[in-house]
């Protein structure tokens, strides 16, 4: 599938910038088209790879923002987004849109720029086009404390109401102990753009040769067309030796056709690579068996892709995720060094995250009006005389 892909605010930039990184390594080609947008200057001057046209800013002009960011405040950042709609609308003229088969919002939610803005975007080119919208949001972790839970939860509701089908990660599932915030984050958004890029990539040839079961967009398309909270699964292994020796130029002109790799070894692998994918650690955990649909790309050289595998994994899947409709295809790589699974699961209802995101929210919301009152009345008892004999002017 082929998207224009939006980054609002900082962590969403930061998220495309590693799409593009990941689709020139690996030689996938998802997105037509790739625009970040953030209130803050600071944060758009340290993206790497998208050229310095698909970067803008917004908000300038506006007293409280001035290209210095919304301090957090989403409602701020809804609203400066809304008044700039029309130039980011300008900024997307470029999206050829007969090669796109949707848009891709991605945001942090937990912030202001992206929690704001993302759905209000979202919003708008939903009424503009009639291409789907699909987001990508990020949940804040649960030792960041109540104000990202409280904007996480707002926002997400937006912004699942403003789009196709809003995928989800959890950044407290992926959490890393160990380094800097920044370097985790780095690490956390390699790995979302790997998830990403090579579920929604699919179908989108790099001259390989196409298989009968090849994944294509209108089949990702329809898996996304449930609507609601999609989440992702992913494993990958090293191709066979034998794979390896066979790839690139020389590989072929010595390779005499002959397999001598078992067929049967190839089905496990599959069969296996898609259960361990199920059963690790998703883009945001999930009960699995609460999907409507489900999709496994298999992404990898044609020669270690087997049919039989693949058939097993779907079977396997159906029944793990007591879904109506499980679709399974190849993504055909001649050149890959990996087989990778990925496995996208459509509107999952069970999602025990959102559940505690949501607690966390209404706890944080009541903590912050009772502050406010307090503040008032301390205010009141301090400009009071001790036994109220005061006239004010
Ligand atoms: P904004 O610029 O105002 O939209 O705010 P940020 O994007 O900086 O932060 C919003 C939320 O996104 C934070 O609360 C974090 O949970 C998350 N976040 C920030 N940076 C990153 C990042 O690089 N990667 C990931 N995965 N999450 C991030």
């Amino acid at each position: 599938m082929n998207l224009a892909a939006i980054g609002f605010g900082n962590a969403g930039g930061k998220i495309v910038d590693r799409f593009l990184a990941f689709e020139e390594r690996s030689g996938r080609s998802l997105t037509t088209e790739a625009l970040a947008i953030n209130s803050a200057e600071i944060d758009l001057a340290k993206l790497e790879v998208l050229p310095p046209d698909r970067r803008l800013i917004i908000g300038q002009t506006d007293e409280r923002v001035k290209g210095r960011g919304v301090g957090a405040d989403p409602e701020l950042g809804s609203e400066i987004a809304r008044q700039d709609l029309t130039e980011i609308e300008r900024q997307l003229d470029t999206v050829p849109i007969h090669e796109t088969d949707g848009f891709l919002v991605v945001a942090g939610l937990g912030g202001g720029t992206g929690s704001g803005g993302a759905p209000e975007l979202a919003e708008r080119l939903g009424r503009i086009y009639e291409e789907p919208i699909y987001g990508l949001g990020v949940l804040p972790s649960a030792d960041e404390g109540g104000r990202p839970s409280l904007n996480a939860a707002r926002s997400l509701q937006a912004f699942a109401d403003a789009t196709d089908n809003l995928m989800v990660f959890d950044n407290d599932a992926w959490r890393q102990t160990q380094g800097s915030v920044a370097a985790g984050y780095d690490r956390t958004n390699r790995e979302i753009a790997r998830r990403f890029v090579t579920l929604l990539a699919a179908g989108e040839l790099d001259g390989s040769q196409v298989s009968e079961s090849a994944m294509d967009a209108s089949d990702i398309r329809r898996t996304l067309a449930t609507g609601g909270l999609s989440t992702i699964a992913f494993s990958q292994a090293d191709v066979e030796a034998e794979t390896k020796s066979k790839q690139g130029l020389l590989g072929r002109l010595r390779s005499n056709g002959e397999s001598h790799t078992d067929e049967g070894d190839l089905a496990k692998k599959i069969h296996g690579l898609v259960r361990k994918a199920v059963q690790s650690r998703l883009t945001c955990p999930a009960d699995v068996a609460s999907a409507e649909r489900a999709l496994v790309v298999v992404s990898g050289p044609p020669r270690e892709v087997s049919q039989k595998g693949l058939q097993r994994a779907r079977q396997w899947l159906e029944r793990e995720t007591d879904s109506v409709e499980v679709l399974a295809g190849d993504d055909p790589r001649t050149d890959a060094d990996a087989l990778s699974v990925a496995v996208l699961l459509s509107n999952v209802t069970e999602v025990p995250r959102v559940d505690e995101l949501q607690e966390r929210a209404v706890t944080a919301q009541e903590n912050s009006r009772q502050q406010a009152a307090e503040r008032r009345a301390e205010i009141d008892e301090l400009l009071t005389d001790e036994e109220n004999e005061l006239d004010p002017l």
